[in-house]
Order: C-alpha cells, then sequence, then structure tokens
C-alpha cells in the first residue's frame, strides 16, 4: 500500500476529467497535474485514497511527445489553464475522448452508437487571446499591496498577474489603471475571510467586430466610492463604452451582485455573430450570460442550427436562452421561438435584441425553465417541433425534461458545456423515447479542459 511522500515512477496512460495526468502501478491511479500522457515521471505521493492517490509532478524522466513548452509563465501555478503545456491537436483529441466516454459510461449508450453519431470536434483557429469576458478577483499580498489575476487550482489563492494571454489585450491597461484608482483613492481590496475592503472582482467584457468594452467593479458596498475618479481614468481607453459597479455584500462564492448601476457611457455594450447569412447584434449587460469565445459561438450556433433543420414553419422552445442568442438565430429559419431564461437583465437584453434587429418572431418569458415550462404547456397546449436547450454545467432540471418529453418535439437540440451532465441527461432522454443521432464537440476554451458539445435527438416514434 502506498502512503504520503512515497516517491514513484510514472507513466502517464491518459488524462481525468479536469485535465490530471493519470498514470498506473499494478492498476492502482494515481492522478498527477501538469503531466502529459506519454510522459514517464518521478512523483511525490500526496493523498492515498481508497480507489486512487495523488501525487506531485517532481521531475519528467521522460517527455512525452505530445508535450510543449506553455506561452504563459503562470501556467502550472494559476488554476486558469490546465492543458497548456500539451500540443493543440492532442488536446483536442482528448476533449473528443472525453466526451466519447462520459456519452457511454454515464449515458449508458452503447460505443457503436456514439461512435456513429459522433462528428469531429470544431477546432478554434486561435488558441490565445480568444477570450471576450474575464473575472480577475482583487485582494492583497502579505505586504499590502493590492493584487489581481486568477485563482490557484482549487483554491482562492490569488495569483497577481494581469496579463491572461486568454484574454483582451486590453485587460492589462484596464486593471493597471483600477489599481492606481485604488491607490490614489484609498480604496482596498476585499478579503474573504474578515468580510472587510471594497473591491471583490473586476469584470471586462468585449463586443465581438464592435470591439466595444466594458468594466464592471463588484464591491462589498451599496455605493462606490471615488466613482468620478475611476471613470476619469477608464473612459478614454480605445473602445469603452461602459462602466458600472455591481454590489455584491454577501459571504459568497458566487462573483456578482443582484443588480449593477451603471456610472459612466452606456449600460450595455453591442457584441455581433455571423453566420449562415445571418447577422445579428446582441446588447449584453454586465449580468448577462453570453459565451467567451465569439469565433467559436458563432460555430457552435451554426450547428446547432444544422441540427435544428428549421424549414420555416416550425415553433422553437429555447429554453436556458440567456440574450437571446441562439433564439434569434433560430427565428430567422423559424415560425416562432419562444425563449426562458431565469435572469431578469437577460430577457431585457433579449427583447431588446429582437426589436433592434427586426425580429418579430421570438418571445422572451423570464423565469426558472423548469417552472414556467410546465404552465407554459399546459396553458398553450401546442407542441413544439424542435426544443434547444443550453443549461449551465448542471445541466437540466428534471421537471424541465419531463415537460419536454410530455410535450413531444421531434428534435432536441442539447447544447452543453459539462459532458458528464449532458450524458446523464440524454440517458433519461433514451429511456423516454429519444434516440441520439449526432453530436459534434466544440472547442470554446483552448488550453483549459472545458468542452462543449451540441447533440441532436430525435423522437423514435414521432407522435
Ligand atoms: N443560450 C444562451 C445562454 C446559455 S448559459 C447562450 O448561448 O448565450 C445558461 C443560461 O441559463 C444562463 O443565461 C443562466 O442565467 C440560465 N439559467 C440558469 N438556470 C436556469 C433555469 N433554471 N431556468 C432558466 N434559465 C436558467
Amino acid at each position: 500500500m502506498y502512503k504520503k511522500n512515497d516517491i514513484i515512477q510514472l507513466e502517464i496512460s491518459t488524462l481525468g476529467s479536469e485535465g490530471e495526468g493519470i498514470g498506473k502501478i499494478d492498476g492502482f491511479p494515481f492522478f498527477v497535474r501538469g503531466a502529459v500522457p506519454g510522459d514517464v515521471i518521478e512523483a511525490g505521493v500526496t493523498k492515498v485514497r481508497k480507489n486512487m492517490a495523488f501525487a506531485r509532478l517532481i521531475r519528467i524522466i521522460m517527455s512525452s511527445n505530445d508535450r510543449v513548452e506553455p506561452t504563459c509563465q503562470y501556467f502550472g501555478k494559476c488554476g486558469g489553464c490546465q492543458l497548456m503545456n500539451m500540443n493543440y491537436g492532442a488536446q483536442l483529441g482528448y476533449k473528443e475522448e472525453k466526451v466519447k466516454n462520459d456519452l457511454i459510461r454515464i449515458g449508458g449508450i452503447d460505443k457503436d452508437t456514439v461512435e456513429k453519431a459522433a462528428q469531429a470536434i470544431m477546432a478554434a483557429a486561435e488558441t490565445l487571446h480568444y477570450r471576450n469576458k474575464e473575472q480577475y478577483p482583487f485582494g492583497t499580498d502579505k505586504d499590502g499591496n493590492t493584487i489581481c489575476g486568477f485563482y490557484a487550482y482549487h483554491s482562492h489563492r490569488i495569483i497577481d498577474q494581469t496579463d491572461c494571454l486568454l484574454g483582451n489585450k486590453e485587460n492589462i491597461l484596464i486593471l493597471e489603471k483600477i489599481k492606481e484608482w485604488m491607490k490614489v483613492s484609498g480604496v482596498t481590496a476585499y478579503d474573504e475571510t474578515t468580510g472587510r475592503g471594497l473591491v471583490r472582482h473586476v469584470m471586462i467584457r468585449k463586443g465581438n467586430i464592435t470591439n466595444e468594452l466594458m468594466v464592471c467593479i463588484v464591491i462589498n458596498s451599496k455605493k462606490l466610492k471615488a466613482a468620478e475618479l475611476l471613470v476619469d481614468m477608464l473612459k478614454d481607453i480605445e473602445g469603452m463604452t461602459s462602466i458600472s459597479y455591481s454590489s455584491n455584500t454577501e459571504n459568497t462564492n458566487v462573483i456578482m451582485g443582484e443588480s449593477s448601476n451603471v456610472i459612466w457611457g452606456s449600460d450595455h455594450i453591442d457584441t455581433v455573430i455571423e453566420g449562415n447569412d445571418i447577422q445579428i447584434t446582441y446588447a449584453l449587460s454586465p449580468l448577462s450570460f453570453y459565451q467567451v469565445n465569439s469565433k467559436q459561438t458563432e460555430r457552435l450556433y451554426s450547428k446547432a442550427l444544422e441540427y435544428a433543420d428549421l424549414k420555416g414553419r416550425e415553433t422553437v422552445w429555447d429554453l436556458y436562452c440567456g440574450i437571446g442568442t441562439i433564439s434569434l438565430f433560430l427565428a430567422a429559419k423559424a415560425a416562432k421561438v419562444y425563449g426562458v431564461e431565469i435572469v431578469p437583465q437577460a430577457i431585457e437584453n433579449a427583447k431588446n435584441n429582437a426589436r433592434n434587429n427586426n425580429i418579430e418572431n421570438a418571445e422572451f418569458i423570464c423565469g426558472a425553465a423548469e417552472e414556467i415550462l410546465p404552465a407554459f404547456y399546459r396553458k398553450n397546449g401546442q407542441s413544439p417541433d424542435v426544443v434547444v436547450v443550453d443549461p449551465p454545467r448542471k445541466g437540466c432540471d428534471k421537471i424541465c425534461l419531463d415537460t419536454i418529453i410530455n410535450a413531444a418535439p421531434r428534435r432536441i437540440v442539447y447544447v452543453s458545456c459539462d459532458p458528464a451532465t449532458l450524458a446523464r441527461d440524454i440517458k433519461y432522454l433514451r429511456e423516454n423515447g429519444y434516440e441520439l443521432k449526432a453530436y459534434t464537440p466544440c472547442d470554446m476554451f483552448p488550453n483549459s479542459y472545458h468542452v462543449e458539445t451540441v447533440c441532436l435527438l430525435s423522437r423514435k416514434d414521432p407522435v
């Protein structure tokens, strides 16, 4: 039996669900962060459980052919990226395998069916600077200096850095200005342990094609002090369109507060999606969800549209619709689209987006899908032809799935950011009359372990 501090030699054979290297000795698996399949390494055991153990990479004895020098100097310390030490082809292979294995193991679908349904992953053209949004936590170092950056892996320890290579190039300048503002106006960073200090997070977003910039600072107070000075320091940055703050005085891991207040410029930025002869401009508020990789989003939604196979007569439900991104994309090809979303600001955005793009056949309803949907279906009675769902990581609520099953649409297009909950929900849908026809993973998050997937399910016996 192994114990803590044992030194082992290990050949890494595969990657775990969060991109950790896994190697086995006599069938017993060790999880080693930063190790790449094909590496032979020396590692120190850090924790032993009944069926697995964790170890720390000490030395690479023989390097994997897939190993590359990470572009970012913070790789390994920062928790943001996990795969930057692997060549891009190998990253894509890992993501394809992950989706496939989850569909087989968690979804209980036989290998043949999964392989027949699988389409190649949509690779990203840009693996750096692809993120249109970042949220930087703020804190104070042991010498009393304000720091900001990203959390270390599975912790709330801030790695001080303003130049994340995945983010917008303007982020550095904005963050440095905010730090300077804090210094001259005596504003302190929030401290999670004491609950004191003002600045918790800074969120920066940039619009696709428009290049409009939004800054929202999340504060531990109802009101932002020295707001005028902050505005003075930020407003002349090229592209600056919206500066706001959001109050969050709760002791919580949730980043944004419940509302936001504009202190300069507009309450939103515009972002554009182009694809399939459709161009739509979306207004985006600080609290609204928007996919972080604009270029890959266009491809993801084009795939969703292809799977929806609309001819122009259909009624479509778009559940978890955010600012109506997918809904409006589908509306051009459908008779009627209903979008359902829980965040009121996002629904406001969605309604305005429909109006601004002269789309008249999309209607948006605010509320939890699992609450709105059963009542909506009972009242309205009409079954949709196609249902699109794009839930957060925890997947669809069971009541929501049951309502969809009752409504019996011909097709379900499932867009997912977590293959495990996707597989769980597909299992349930397959047990209730649907079959998996096709799926395409999409690399929205190069250099991280995350993968997006779009799936087509269709009814076995159309009613
Ligand atoms: N389809 C959109 C948003 C997807 S993200 C897009 O592609 O941009 C998931 C969305 O689900 C978020 O906007 C979140 O606010 C919303 N959401 C979370 N829980 C929900 C629920 N129970 N009912 C409806 N919407 C929910």
